[in-house]
């Protein structure tokens, strides 16, 4: 794990300065983040680097996990596509059975934070036991066009926090507590986001049997309907009748998403006839992803609907094209023909693949200038920096931080 000097280099002395002088400010607070899954998915990659080094520049954090059975997470899923603005069939038991393990976990989840840091709907009731300690609810989710009912059942908790947090302007809510915008980060000295040698990559494309004798286009992403891994196999089949090449389809499960499998079945099924397309499961290798990354010619982000997408950002900093759907976060990311290309649909999503295929320079100026974007604004020091103040500004409710 890297060190935050390590960082220095990246983003300058300056930056990392900062980051102690805000630290100093926070001595004596424990910071306690609860979430619902230890692996997979956006909020755990974050969490699994945000933490060790908040801890390393001296503040105190911890990381909590709530508990959850399968009808739990089946219930928080519909009430995640719900908020994406995904037509859910939400009845009244699903809210009971919210309710049930929330229950379970307000009974069993000990709460010790000065400021207690929520992650998503799933484990938001927790804020009844709130006492005289400091509440951030933390969504990561798009929710510009939520489904009403859901979000009136999690307003009713929402309301008890000290703020909330989303990641992009277009997500805000109209909320009786301050909100907070502060975009997701990706880490640049991660595994999976650090330089690899030509010859790791090739030990991965080899391990998956994957030649390099085509171009390789690639969607690293849970298997998830949001996604839309069936479309990019369409779009992809619509790139082959004129360039042959290849698609890697990359995804491993989120323990607090059940529909992985189903999904999973159905491109297995829309892919059975071509060789050319790799599905792989990659059990928590963030060297492997990082690897497939960079060695893809186009990398796709094809959403229904998005939080962020962090994925987008991992490709931008190792200065892939990328086409992508103007969905969520992710034109905050990609500033269309400049940063890479935005898409609305099937057929936009080949056109610009093809496009990409056959215009190298072009593509690889569209990555050049995205690994800049991410490195000036969606890298961990800047999160780090942002995520400080806010936990400073709870203590400061006229608005103002003084450092000095
Ligand atoms: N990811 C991974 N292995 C996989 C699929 C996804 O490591 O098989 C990672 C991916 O690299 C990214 C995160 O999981 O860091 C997904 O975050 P994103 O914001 O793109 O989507 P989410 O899953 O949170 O909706």
């Amino acid at each position: 794990m890297a060190k935050i000097k390590e960082y220095i280099p990246l983003v300058g002395q300056p930056v990392i300065d900062d980051l102690r002088l805000l630290s100093e400010r926070l001595k004596g607070k424990v910071i306690q983040h609860i979430n619902s899954t230890p692996v997979g998915g956006g909020v755990a990659e974050i969490l699994n680097r945000m933490v060790p080094l908040l801890r390393e520049l001296g503040v105190d954090t911890k990381w909590d996990v709530i508990k959850g059975g399968e009808q739990f997470f089946a219930v928080t899923k519909k009430f995640h596509n719900a908020l994406h603005g995904r037509a859910e069939e939400i009845i009244q038991r699903d809210f009971e059975i919210f309710m049930e393990t929330s229950q379970q976990n307000i009974d069993g989840v000990d709460i010790y934070g000065d400021i207690v840091f929520i992650h998503d709907p799933q484990p938001v009731a927790l804020v009844k036991k709130k006492a005289s300690n400091k509440w951030l609810w933390r969504c990561h989710i798009d929710v510009s066009n939520p489904n009403a009912r859901v979000w009136k059942f999690l307003m009713d908790f929402i309301v008890h926090y000290d703020s909330a947090v989303f990641s992009a302007p277009a997500f805000s809510q109209r909320l009786p507590i301050r909100q907070f915008l502060i975009s997701p980060s990706i880490d640049p000295l991660s595994d999976k986001n650090k330089e690899l040698s030509q010859e790791t990559i090739d030990a991965v494309l080899k391990k998956y049997g994957i030649k390099k004798d085509k171009p390789i286009i690639t969607q690293i992403s849970r298997f998830d309907r949001l996604k839309d891994p069936v479309g990019v196999i369409e779009a992809y089949l619509r790139v082959k009748k004129y360039t042959d090449c290849q698609l890697i389809l990359a995804g491993g499960a989120a323990e607090d998403d059940p529909e992985g499998s189903k999904v999973l079945e159905e491109v297995k099924e829309k892919a059975k006839h071509d060789p050319d397309i790799h599905i792989l499961l990659l059990p928590q290798n963030d060297i492997e992803v990082n690897a497939l990354q960079r060695a893809s010619d186009v990398v796709i982000q094809k959403s229904i609907r998005e939080g962020f997408g962090l994925t987008v950002a991992e490709a931008l900093w190792k200065a892939k094209p990328v086409v992508a759907s103007n969905v969520g976060g992710i034109p905050l990311q990609i500033k269309h023909k400049y940063s890479g290309l935005l898409c609305h649909s099937i057929e936009g999503t080949s056109f610009a693949i093809k496009q990409l295929l056959s215009s190298p320079a072009y593509a690889k100026k569209l990555g050049e200038n995205g690994r800049e974007h991410i490195k000036n604004n969606f890298l961990i020091t800047r999160h780090l920096r942002e995520y400080m103040l806010l936990f400073l500004s709870l203590y400061h409710p006229e608005d103002v931080v003084h450092l000095c």
